[in-house]
């Protein structure tokens, strides 16, 4: 019987596997999902779903259906630093390589730069990521050219940015953003000073109530480095955890990215003021930050976000990449095989990165969430034999099995080929970047 056409759907996936994230991890055989106006309306066995009359149909033979990954901490576009000057201290790479370029940064490089990252993140199947950087504007104009999910913040600084000169011109730039995307389906805005070193008291407490008056998160990089630690101690007198909880900046509303140097009392902190963490292992093993207390984390009752940083101190944005090191550093630094089981580590990049963002419908496949997919192909060689899942995302996978992208219900890559974005013609236009780069060496 022909159903209402209220009662149509958009669009019903079959495929082989479906990994839900759910409550219960569920992992359905021979799985259907139906998705109307962007959402996932219905999921099961494709049995179960018989009925479903929809508009369209997928079918994805040999394949495992899952939510897109979400990326908890990037500057996605620091792509065009990616391989410019590896293997140096921190200072000298920022100070001699970075800092000196970022200050000629326009609008265009910006968003060229997100629009690479863009690309490389469809094709490694992240389907949201948080973002922090210099003329944020251009990263909400190309994630929404591409089609992908972003919560974003202007980096905000004590010194002038290339898109502004103070900080009341910085808060004025976020006030602005937030009201362009109020309601907006794909991008979040939230407020992003960039570091305590970087920042000011004053700074971060007018930062912590505009978080409150805009009712944003808030996000910043937070005891990153020893180093960090030792500077917050020689300015401030305290520790940058005790920091920020005594300016009141620590709360349900804020995520910190790194959380390295960090001793069991702030672990305390940070969970009792269930402040959120994006965990970087990749960013953080290549800079020799130190390793994140994140087994802490856990017995704590506190799942992180999982990012990979910006390209140029990763150098991907490659999530299953980034799955994988976290799982390994993990267990070799506690010297526990158990450490970090694949199960934790798919959830802290699936559930514990849509927390961090603030934005809790992500990372799942459940009736009402955003119909964020992807698709992975289960004849690739490396999954071979395929016992559980959830062992070979984390262990096996490369990221490069991806055959379908799906964000809010539009298929952003299908058989092969990016939907959303002229990757010709942006291969092309990544040639004007390198030479941006090298024209400002300094
Ligand atoms: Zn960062």
């Amino acid at each position: 019987m022909q159903q209402p056409a209220s009662q149509t759907y958009d669009l019903l996936i079959t495929a082989d596997i479906l990994l839900t994230q759910d409550a219960d991890r569920r992992i359905i055989e021979d799985a259907a999902v139906a998705i109307k106006s962007g959402k996932i309306s219905a999921l099961g066995s494709r049995s179960a779903l018989a009925h479903i009359v929809a508009k369209d149909h997928l079918h994805l033979r040999r394949s495992l259906l899952m939510p897109g990954l979400v990326n908890a901490h990037t500057h996605i576009s620091m792509t065009f630093f990616r391989g410019l000057a590896d293997d140096l201290p921190l200072m000298e790479w920022l100070t001699r390589h970075i800092f000196p370029r970022e200050k000629h940064l326009t609008a265009e490089i910006v968003q060229l730069g997100a629009l690479l990252g863009c690309a490389e993140m469809i094709r490694t199947g992240t389907t949201t990521f948080q973002d922090m950087y210099l003329i944020e504007s251009a990263v909400a104009t190309a994630a929404c050219q591409a089609g992908l999910r972003c919560r974003l913040g202007e980096a905000i600084f004590a010194f002038p940015s290339p898109a502004y000169a103070t900080p009341q011109e910085a808060y004025a730039l976020v006030r602005e953003q937030a009201a362009c995307y109020k309601n907006h389906s794909l991008i979040g805005i939230a407020i992003m000073p960039h570091a305590v070193y970087t920042t000011t008291p004053e700074i971060l407490t007018a930062c912590r109530d505009l978080a409150h008056e805009l009712d944003l998160p808030m996000h910043l990089h937070l005891a990153e480095t020893i180093e960090e630690v030792q500077s917050c101690l020689d300015m401030h007198n305290r520790r940058p955890v005790e920091y920020c909880r005594e300016l009141d900046l620590l709360s349900p509303r804020t995520s910190i990215a790194h959380g390295v140097a960090l001793t069991d009392a702030e672990l305390d902190i940070l969970a009792l003021t269930r402040t959120c963490v994006a965990h970087n292992p990749r960013s953080n093993m290549k800079l020799a930050s130190g390793v994140a207390p994140v087994p802490g984390m856990l017995a704590r009752g506190r799942l992180p976000g999982l990012g990979t940083d910006g390209a140029s101190s990763n150098n991907t944005l490659n999530m299953f990449a980034e799955m994988s090191a976290c799982a390994l550093l993990h267990k070799v630094h506690s010297m526990e095989a158990t450490a970090c089981p694949a199960q934790t580590v798919l959830d802290m990049a699936t559930l514990g990165s849509a927390a961090a963002l603030q934005w809790p419908q992500l990372g799942r496949i459940t009736p009402g969430a955003p119909a964020d997919l992807i698709a992975l192909d289960l004849d690739s060689p490396n999954f071979q034999p395929l016992y559980n899942p959830v062992s070979h995302l984390v262990y096996a996978a490369s990221g490069h099995e991806l055959s379908m992208c799906m964000v809010d219900g539009k298929f952003l890559y299908k058989d092969g080929a990016f939907v959303s974005l002229d990757y010709p013609m942006l291969l092309l236009e990544a040639q004007k970047l390198k030479k941006w780069v090298l024209d400002r060496r300094d």
